[in-house]
């Protein structure tokens, strides 16, 4: 196998100068493809991604956008970085698209940055139910800048509760409405959030990291139409480079978006990122990504009815998107001890909140598998072997060895 799974002569290169570092990145790709990967916000890019993310690209120096650079030599660029523009705004239906953000919670940053001032109330789906560290953690700028406000979720249904979001948005009158979750495995009602929003007067930013890929495959509602501002990803079900990018629907929010990635809260653009950014959005537009992304919810729906059949609790009974909230607390086991008994038998995954009490769940996605080729007979198998871990009753070598011959049927970089 070669270290790259793309590059051969970079690859050949690496292992002549630096064997240290290039045993690392084999390692790495080993454990990658020989080990179940269901990190909900994992993917595996295409060799056409990393190729770019390989490139000389990731020379040049391009402080500005294009056209109007504060670097010389940007031409080439510049004409790349329209490109990943024009194909996002194609993909997503957006008057405007800013694809400089560094990561998701960069173009976090840069949505409150044009829209808010320090000090201002922000509602947003608060952590125990799911939001993320931007959407107001003690321990992140927005927490520490902002005064966020927690709306929750139905305790019976696990679903979110537009009431409650709409009696807390009267309330605080906050400047903006926050909607988007590293681990609610629905679709959000956004036409609800935009209501919401404009009565009480605030504007609405979704932040749709995860759901953004499923957007671009015709598998989820898209924001873009109700939401001010939407802010994404490009790494997670998407499958593009590691990034964030923002989006909009009306352009005059254009100008003030742009101001906030650069110069307020980015420097220089990483431009083999860009032209990575911009190979993916083109791929996202092709009949077989729509496949993929709806064959991603399938396989999630597949996975999820089998963790409910082996005990597990999984939250809201179930999921419209890759994303698998679920409580192993019914087989007797805490989420971490759970995470920690499957990591050994090579199935990867996280834990999360909770909404309630301490205790960690289980929080797993479809996009990596599924792009690996496994579909529903694989989930209901994997949903077997992960309950069988998770108990303390599988024998985990056993368990080991069916991942690598899982794995092995499906390798993530064929050749
Ligand atoms: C993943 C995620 C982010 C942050 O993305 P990073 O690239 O890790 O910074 C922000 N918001 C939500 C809802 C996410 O799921």
């Amino acid at each position: 196998m070669s270290v790259t799974p793309t590059l051969d002569e970079a690859d050949l290169l690496l292992r002549r100068q630096d064997p240290e570092l290039a045993e690392l990145l084999l390692g790495e790709l080993t454990r990658q493809s020989t080990s179940l990967q269901l990190i909900a916000a994992e993917n595996f890019t295409s060799p056409a991604v990393l190729a770019a993310l390989g490139s000389p690209l990731a020379n040049k120096y391009a402080e500005g956008y294009p056209g109007a650079r504060h670097h010389g030599g940007c031409e080439i660029v510049d004409v790349a970085e329209r490109l990943a523009v024009d194909r996002a705004k194609a993909l997503f239906g957006a008057a405007h698209a800013n694809v400089q953000s560094h990561s998701g919670s960069s173009a976090v940053l840069a949505a409150y940055a044009a829209l808010l001032r320090p000090g201002d109330t922000v509602l947003a789906l608060g952590l125990p139910y799911g939001g993320h560290l931007t959407h107001g953690s003690p321990a992140n700028f927005s927490g520490r800048w902002f005064d966020f406000i927690g709306y929750g979720v139905d305790a019976e249904s696990g679903l979110v509760d537009h009431d409650q979001v709409r009696a807390l948005a009267r309330a605080h009158r906050p400047k903006a409405i926050v909607c988007g979750s590293i681990s609610y495995p629905r679709h959000l009602d956004y036409a609800a959030f935009r209501e919401i929003a404009d009565e009480t007067g605030a504007y609405l930013i979704a932040d749709a990291a995860h759901p953004i890929g499923l957007v671009a495959g015709g598998a989820a509602p898209n924001p873009v139409p109700y939401a001010d501002v939407v802010c994404a990803t490009t790494h997670k079900v998407l499958r593009g480079p590691r990034g964030g990018m923002l989006l909009c629907a009306s352009p005059e929010l254009a100008e003030r978006l742009d101001r906030a990635v650069f110069p307020f809260t980015q420097g220089g653009a990483q431009m083999h990122t860009i032209a990575a950014k911009a190979v993916a959005f083109g791929e996202a537009a092709t009949p077989a990504f729509a496949a993929y992304a709806h064959q991603v919810v399938a396989n999630a729906g597949v996975l999820a009815a089998g963790l409910a059949d082996q005990g597990l609790a999984v939250t809201t009974g179930g999921t419209d998107t890759h994303l698998i909230a679920a409580d192993p607390a019914p087989l007797g086991v805490e989420g971490r001890v759970a995470r920690g008994r499957l990591a050994a038998a090579g199935i990867v995954l996280d834990c999360c909140a909770l909404p309630h009490g301490d205790a960690r769940g289980l929080r797993l996605g479809t996009a990596a598998v599924t792009t690996q080729g496994m579909g529903a007979p694989e989930m209901a198998r994997i949903a077997v072997l992960l309950a069988a871990v998770v108990r303390g009753e599988a024998q985990v070598g056993r368990v080991r060895d069916e991942v690598r011959e899982l794995t092995g049927r499906f390798p993530p970089y064929p050749r």
